[in-house]
């Protein structure tokens, strides 16, 4: 399709990139002419064991043959699985299933007051989350994402979200101690701009947590399952979160999103105050279940480490002579390059010479190759950016 042209039945939500993707394997992906990208966007970080991984495709396929759904009225094998895996290897104890991040989101929004009602009172409502955050797209989690543009038009806004400086310890003494229920965070933030937390920092907000009975959430929709180097971001932190939210890179591409929370929060939740139709079916969760399996027995987080150390430390080294390129951020492979030019621009004449790669806001490049990249792969990749950039650098008056 033309760049301008809209498909008319399908509503205009997004500026799409004028490609279509018709097949992918590992970290290259091919459009309807054939012509092969590599892919440094795995579907907004979800592919994360590359486009097609045979473990899941053989365990999906299987799982395909004897049951699709049946809902949450009755017991789940591999949704049980899925939980013990996730509570093994994190803090959690206990786990809810649902279908994306946003919704993931929501279910720790209403845990966390809840909760907070039980062992604090009937006050302690308020949710705080941070500038530039990104939590998702319905109204709850749009309301608690801390970027102004994605909520015009949509008033009136749920109550009780507050929003305060990221990265910052004078604004912790903004928040309300005996209102608040939970601080919501991205260790990493993602699409407002691949901004780590400060290791300090985020020691000190937990310990203010804890000091004051609010819940530590960490929205690990985009940081969790090895995107950052380790299983879950948090753990880089050497910090305890009392619920994580995942999504994105859980499935292979499977849609699916958890919460996963410590026993004393978990407990708030009793039959019929949460629930989903289609959260945690059988095939969500098979594709979990080998999603993990995979990362954990292969490696693949620590893999992840050190691949992004690599890309970083030669993007580092071009952003000390390239005028366009100001700084280069982010852990593990959620990569961000700070640019005085649009990103925009970038992604384009990336695409142009065979490299898919993202933005998160206006400047910001963001790169989410699959964790399985090979460094050859990755090496490709920084040298088409770094062609492009110099070849802008030598014509640019
Ligand atoms: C993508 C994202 C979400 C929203 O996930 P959806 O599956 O699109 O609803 C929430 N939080 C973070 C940190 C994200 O990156």
């Amino acid at each position: 399709m033309s760049e301008t042209a809209v498909f008319q039945p399908l509503m205009n939500t997004y500026k799409r990139i004028p490609l279509t993707i018709t097949r992918g394997r590992g970290s290259y992906v091919w459009d309807e002419t054939g012509r092969k990208y590599l892919d440094l966007t795995s579907g907004i970080g979800t592919c994360s064991l590359g486009h097609v991984p045979d473990r899941v495709k053989t365990a999906v396929a299987s799982q395909l043959e004897e049951l699709w759904h049946c809902s949450n009225l009755f017991h789940i094998p591999a949704q049980e699985k899925l939980a013990s895996l996730l509570a093994e290897n994190s803090f959690g104890d206990q786990v809810f299933f649902c279908n994306s991040g946003a919704e993931a989101n929501e279910a720790a929004v209403k845990l966390a007051r809840k909760h907070a009602r039980e062992v604090k009172g009937a006050g302690a409502t308020e949710i705080v989350t941070f500038t530039r955050s990104f939590h998702g797209r319905t109204m709850g989690a749009m309301t608690a994402t801390g970027q102004d543009h994605v909520k015009e038009g949509f008033s009136p806004l749920p109550e009780g979200f507050s929003h305060i400086p990221f990265n910052c310890s004078e604004s912790l003494k903004g928040i309300d101690v005996e209102k608040t229920a939970a601080v919501l965070l991205e260790p990493v933030q993602g699409e407002g701009g691949v901004i780590p937390s400060d290791p300090a920092w985020i020691r000190e907000l937990e310990e203010f947590c804890r000091k004051h009975n609010i819940l530590l959430m960490t929205d690990e929709v985009q940081t969790g399952v090895g995107r950052t180097g380790s299983l879950f971001a948090y753990e880089q932190y050497g910090i305890t979160p009392d619920v994580m939210t995942l999504a994105k890179g859980l499935g292979s591409g499977f849609p699916i999103g958890a919460v996963v929370a410590g026993s004393k929060a978990a407990a708030s939740f009793g039959p019929g105050t949460h629930g989903t139709t289609f959260g945690g079916n059988p095939l969500a969760c098979t594709a979990g279940i080998a999603t993990i399996e995979e990362m954990i027995e292969k490696g693949i987080p620590e893999k992840a480490m050190a691949c992004g150390n690599r890309v970083k430390e030669k993007l580092n080294r071009l952003a000390e002579e390239l005028t366009e390129v100001t700084e280069v951020r982010g852990k593990g492979l959620l990569l961000g390059l700070e640019l005085e030019v649009e990103a925009a621009d970038i992604v384009t004449e990336a695409r142009e010479n065979g490299l898919l790669v993202l933005t998160a806001g206006k400047n910001v490049l963001r790169l989410l190759p699959p964790l399985t990249i090979s460094p050859e792969e990755a090496d490709r990749a920084v040298s088409v950016l770094e062609d492009i950039f110099r070849r802008r650098e030598a014509t640019a008056v």
